[in-house]
């Protein structure tokens, strides 16, 4: 689970170092004048510092003493782009659309913050910058074209640039992610983590007919008991499974929930819900309850905040079906107040 630093410093420190007059005048020993330069960016300027003074972390814990053993994630909460990369030469129109962030979770994760007492963490930059909710290698870490449109200020970075965003935004979000469940792991509390997103309506021409869906590679138990619920508890939803897309697709076989989560065993839920249901605050509000009335009653059961090891060995032996755990006493105080 830890993040290995790249060695990006190395590769900054030689920018523009070498002046093309000693080149010149050092004809007999071309090679060993030239051998550093190699290491500079082939183009764009790289500023010593992508993250200016005034502009956020990458990365914000809201309640984080929060008493429920539960960790609310959002990976794209946000479509800020740091002052250094000029909207990566997108427009104001472009950067509200889902190819810069997922409207409408930071309103849901908030909420749910709020009614189950649970810590919060939130990407502050837009995952057109660095998608932290892929591998660092994977070509959507930093996408050139995103949903048919061209990214100006991602096309043909250089190594040094994309470990610069890597170093400043991608790994210090993961590494706080890390030491933000290894608070709860200290204390001997396997959190449950609830990984919130949302998708575009329309892909490619397809309407997705889905009004939220439920994500899952391994942890398939608990994503079948949500399904369950919402589909219970809201006759007519379209719910799907595995629905925008599933995570057991290529592209996505790095990502936040699978390096933080599905590796390590701890227990997890993901959500996707359609934007356009989620595009005011009013309504992104109303979701995240309807998500909460499904949720509510599995974090009611003890047995969930244990290693998915621990959990498969007695839930594999259980029918299929079950009631949700609705009727047993409210011993958490944060689903207490969820019941609100
Ligand atoms: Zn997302």
């Amino acid at each position: 689970m830890k993040f290995r630093k790249s060695p990006v410093k190395a590769a900054t420190k030689t920018t523009a170092k070498k002046p093309a007059q000693k080149v010149k005048k050092t004809p007999v020993k071309p090679l060993t004048a030239l051998k550093p330069a190699a290491k500079t960016p082939a183009r764009g300027k790289l500023p010593a510092r992508l993250l200016q003074a005034g502009e956020p972390a990458p990365y914000r814990i809201e309640n984080a003493k929060g008493s429920a053993p539960v960790l609310i994630v959002c990976d794209h909460a946000s479509n800020r782009v740091p002052k250094a990369l000029n909207n990566v030469g997108l427009s104001k129109a472009d950067l509200e659309k889902h190819i810069a962030w997922d409207p409408g979770t930071e309103n849901i994760g908030r909420y749910m913050s709020d009614k189950l007492d649970a810590a919060a963490f939130f990407a502050t930059y837009s995952r057109i910058v660095v998608d932290v909710n892929r591998g660092e290698r994977s070509p959507e870490c930093m996408r050139e074209v995103s949903d048919h449109i061209q990214v100006p200020g991602n096309k043909g970075l250089s190594a040094a640039q994309k470990r610069q965003r890597l170093d400043e935004i991608f790994w210090p979000y993961h590494r706080a992610l890390t030491g933000q469940i290894k608070n709860y792991l200290k204390k001997g509390i396997v959190p449950v983590i609830v990984s919130l997103h949302s998708f575009t309506p329309e892909m490619d021409g397809f309407k997705r007919p889905w009004h939220i869906g439920v994500l899952w590679n391994k942890e398939e138990e608990i994503a079948r008991r949500v399904v369950e619920n919402l589909r219970a508890q809201n006759p007519g939803m379209v719910v799907g499974e595995n629905e925008p897309y599933t995570l057991k697709q290529a592209n996505l076989t790095k990502n936040t929930i699978k390096t933080h989560a599905e590796d390590t065993g701890l227990p997890y839920v993901i959500v996707e819900f359609r934007q356009d249901l989620v595009a005011t605050k009013r309504d992104a509000l109303k979701w995240g309850r309807i998500f909460l009335e499904a949720l509510a009653p599995i974090l009611m059961d003890e047995g969930l905040y244990r290693p998915r090891r621990e959990r498969e060995r007695t839930v594999s032996k259980k029918p299929a079906s079950r009631k949700p755990a609705r009727a047993k006493p409210a011993k958490k105080k944060p689903l207490r107040k969820a019941a609100k």
